[in-house]
């Protein structure tokens, strides 16, 4: 087994769960009302290894809508499908330094990143972009869920009506996009909007999410079914840009604090991915500042100082 002692770890997972539980701070997401109803207690941590062994503890069976943790694996299934070199003609590899929806290019007129609002519609574009879009939306759901190991993967339409009625900074980013032709020809910016915002609207619960988060680990097979669903170096590609630009404005702090990639979305999940290890998926409303989850950043930080996970551990 990768963690030999497994009954020990997740004891600890155990006892820093209930210690961040009792972190009640931050804001749950109000700019929809799907977002506002979530119950700021919600709490659930899910961990799955490379190797299949599982850990859960608390609410890690509610559906919860993917927002921006979608972001990367929308990047990574562009990127199973075209090489590195194409696909960073349409986007950087930068952080972009600004919030996360601003109207904003880099030098050389393309989106800082994929995992930025800009970014990932511009990857949306580039998505099986010979598909019309209902079978786009197929590809891209059933390539999630393969990710996850066939476990819970839904679509919460009421999110996605509201995600799109409510989007007027992300319309602004597509007109701004299609001005500066960062799309690819023949690209339909209303049909990309509406797949953005259905990939936002996609839900995993904590337990299916570390699955896929495990599957990223492991290079790209789910380590429940065995089925290579990625290329391993389109993962490689993806983790590296989750450790760089991953969590918002705090990308650079949580790298240098946790040290591993990671993604969180403002639904409150935080994927967090410990190469050749495990996936964790964590799951709690409440926003910091940044928009990253309160009680995902505590127990990613209590996780590194538990156990040497941090990149530059030294091992
Ligand atoms: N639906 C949100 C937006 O596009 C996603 C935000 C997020 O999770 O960062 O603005």
């Amino acid at each position: 087994f990768i963690i030999p002692e497994f009954t020990t770890f997740c004891e600890n997972i155990e006892d820093l769960y209930w210690k961040v539980k009792s972190k009640t701070d931050g804001k749950v997401a109000s700019y929809i009302p799907q977002l506002a109803r979530y119950s700021p207690d919600l709490w659930g941590v899910s961990v799955c290894t490379i190797d299949g062994q599982r850990y859960s503890i608390g609410d890690v069976d509610v559906p919860v809508c993917l927002q921006s943790v979608s972001k990367p694996l929308t990047y990574a299934l562009v990127l199973n499908e075209q090489t590195p070199e194409v696909v960073h003609q349409y986007v950087g590899h930068e952080p972009s330094g600004r919030q996360f929806n601003e109207i904003k290019l880099s030098a050389d007129n393309k989106p800082h990143n994929p995992l930025i609002n800009s970014g990932a519609i511009v990857l949306c574009s580039l998505l099986k972009q010979d598909f019309n879009l209902a079978d786009r939306f197929d590809y891209t759901s059933q390539m999630f869920k393969r990710l996850a190991g066939n476990e819970h993967l839904s679509f919460n339409n009421s999110v996605f009506l509201s995600e799109r009625e409510t989007a007027d900074r992300n319309f602004a980013l597509g007109y701004y996009l299609r001005e500066y032709k960062c799309f690819p020809k023949g690209t339909n910016l209303m049909e990309t909007l509406d797949f953005y915002f259905q990939l936002c609207s996609v839900e995993v619960t904590a337990q299916s999410g570390s699955v896929i988060a495990a599957s990223l680990a492991n290079g790209g097979i789910c380590p429940i079914t065995g089925e290579r669903v990625l290329d391993a170096g389109a993962v490689r590609n993806t983790l590296s840009l989750m450790h760089s630009c991953g969590m918002y404005d705090y990308s650079g702090q949580f790298a240098f604090d946790v040290g591993l990639p990671a993604k969180s979305g403002v639904s409150g999940s935080v994927m967090l991915v410990v190469p050749n290890v495990m996936g964790v998926y964590m799951w709690a409303p409440p926003l910091d500042q940044y928009g990253n989850s309160c009680k995902g950043i505590e127990f990613c930080e209590e996780l590194v100082d538990k156990f040497n996970f941090h990149n530059y551990d030294n091992l």
